[in-house]
């Protein structure tokens, strides 16, 4: 664990190429929209992890063409992270199981992603929103300022 006041915006930045590349596949894009933000203490590799599972998620969610927007902005001292999808939006039987270890709605899920955001949220004393419609998905991270890495 490498705890270390970190740009939370450069760590996004460096996924934005695979991202993108990934999206570009299937005809689809990756935008960003980062605002200043206070730097935090996030364990890199882990905050790479969580934005790779909800991003790479987001964009199998959207079956054809459609737009990821990664986002930061601050709320209340706290400093958010969006992940926003335009897909189908998460039906109530599936959001409240999303997150358990091993569930997963795909033929070759593992359904460890969200599971595995959640436990790198969990350490980061950061809680995960999800607002869902048909329109699409956000995963909102929510990050205290002096958050600590557990
Ligand atoms: P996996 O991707 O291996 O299925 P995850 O833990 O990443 O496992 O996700 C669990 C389930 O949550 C997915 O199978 C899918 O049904 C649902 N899900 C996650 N993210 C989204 C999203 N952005 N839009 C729609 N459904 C989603
Ligand atoms: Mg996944």
């Amino acid at each position: 664990n490498d705890r270390r006041q970190k740009d939370l915006n450069s760590i996004i930045k460096t996924l934005h190429p695979l991202l993108r590349a990934e999206a570009l596949l299937s005809n689809k894009e990756v935008k960003l929209e980062l605002s200043n933000c206070p730097y935090l203490f996030l364990d890199e590799k882990e905050i790479r992890q969580l934005i790779l599972n909800i991003g790479l998620n987001g964009l199998e969610a959207m079956h054809s063409s459609g737009m990821l927007v990664i986002k930061t902005f601050m709320e209340d001292e706290q400093v958010v992270l969006e992940i926003k999808d335009e897909g189908p939006g998460i039906k109530k039987e599936i959001l409240e199981n999303i997150g358990t270890p091993f569930f997963t709605t795909k033929e070759k899920g593992t359904g460890l992603g969200l599971a595995i955001c959640y436990s790198i949220a969990a350490r980061h004393s950061a809680h995960i929103k999800i607002h869902t419609s048909k329109k699409g998905t956000s995963f909102l991270i929510y990050f205290q300022q002096t958050n600590k890495v557990l």
